[in-house]
């Protein structure tokens, strides 16, 4: 399995400011991916309005994963994988979706045709659907989401319930519409709610599940924080919390990384937070920090199986540096009680100032 994993982690791109990096593993993903979805719309299409018409099924088929539950971390989790590699696929299915409806729609207006039987050539559902999803692309750059992330994340969704009000009203006009995949499709995603739902309410609601935030510490930059428990929980190195605290900000969670670690549960965890403008501000800068009551939801994301290795080398800059320390007191505890002998483990720390952290 381990040279397998190697030559998948093989960069074919090294990172740059606006590209890659890009891993052999990912680029046999993308063409496989790309790949099929060519294939599907034009293998054994006898016309340019067969394969638009492919392309609408196409489209609804990309757009699934997207709408598979409202929280990436979650899936992410699901599918055993990290949440950037799991943003880059709904990035990925978003774009590919996006493609098949600019296909389907355009033909369907430069040959003033019908696509399916039954329709009524005068429909606007679709166009304002096809509108809604370019706009929802456009505003996924990077540019406004980094700039204001919550309005951002807030229009997403918004436009996202926009596209399957638009694209419903269409199917409904196809007299011949096959629904069955879509009730098969309602019915995962009601599932995966439900469950989704029960652990929230199992951490959070659930008799003797009440957690608590407090700030220890504030400076210029940092805010660190404990969430204390009265069940344990147990965390993995790397792992993270998508923290809800209703008294700072109502419509808004965070994700933090937890950066204590315990051979066993914990039910003080540790959260080193770099002030930013939004609710880590407010966080800093909150008269009582005492015993607030937080939600959330994880632990989410996975773990480097460190154990597993000889050498370590550990990178952080700045506040990542909340990342690495649960590994290294895993690694420190491993030495210690399970004689990890012999193991090398070099951190390389990048920080502007020293002093701030
Ligand atoms: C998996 C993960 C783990 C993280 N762990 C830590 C950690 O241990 N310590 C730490 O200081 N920071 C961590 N962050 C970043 C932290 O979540 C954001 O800095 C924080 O949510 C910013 O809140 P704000 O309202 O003050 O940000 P703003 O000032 O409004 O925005 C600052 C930046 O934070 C990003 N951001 C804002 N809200 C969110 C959100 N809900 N989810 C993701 N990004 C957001 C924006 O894109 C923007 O670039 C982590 C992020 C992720 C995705």
């Amino acid at each position: 399995v381990l040279p397998a994993r190697a030559i998948g982690c093989y960069f074919l791109v090294n990172r740059y400011a606006l590209i890659g990096p890009i891993t052999v593993a990912s680029a046999f993903f993308h063409v496989v991916y790309i790949g099929g979805n060519v294939i599907s719309l034009a293998y054994g299409v006898d016309s340019i309005t067969q394969a638009a018409s492919r392309a609408g099924t196409l489209s609804l088929i990309n757009m699934m994963p997207l709408y598979l539950t409202t929280h990436l971390s979650f899936l992410s989790d699901l599918f055993g994988v990290s949440l950037p590699t799991y943003r880059q696929l709904h990035r990925l299915c978003g774009l590919m979706a996006m493609g098949h409806v600019i296909f389907h729609g355009g033909v369907a207006l430069t040959h003033h045709s019908r696509l399916s039987t039954g329709m009524p050539i005068t429909d606007w559902y679709p166009l304002i659907g096809a509108a809604i999803i370019i706009l929802l692309i456009l505003l996924s750059l990077p540019l406004f989401r980094r700039l204001w992330y919550e309005t951002f994340l807030r229009l997403h969704q918004l436009l996202a319930i926009g596209v399957v009000v638009f694209v419903f009203n269409h199917l409904m006009t196809i007299a011949e519409y096959q629904w069955r995949p879509l009730y098969i499709f309602i019915g995962i995603f009601c599932l995966l709610g439900a469950f989704y739902l029960a652990s929230i309410i199992y951490n959070n609601l659930w008799p003797g599940s009440n957690s608590r935030l407090n700030v220890d510490y504030i400076n210029d930059d940092l805010v660190s924080a404990t969430i204390t428990r009265s069940r344990p929980l147990n965390i993995s190195p790397g792992q993270y919390l998508n923290i809800w605290v209703p008294s700072l900000s109502l419509f808004s969670s965070h994700p933090f990384t937890v950066a204590s670690w315990e051979s066993s549960s914990q039910t003080h965890l540790k959260l080193l937070i770099k002030q930013r403008s939004g609710f880590t501000k407010k966080l800093a800068h909150l008269s009582n920090k005492n015993d607030l009551r937080v939600f959330f939801s994880g632990p989410h994301g996975t773990s480097a199986p460190v154990g597993e290795f000889d050498y370590i080398l550990l990178f952080a800059t700045g506040f990542g540096i909340a990342t690495v320390l649960p590994y290294v007191t895993k690694l420190v505890h491993g030495c210690n009680e399970r004689g990890y002998k012999g193991k090398k483990v070099h951190i390389i720390w990048q920080v502007k100032n020293l002093g701030k952290v």
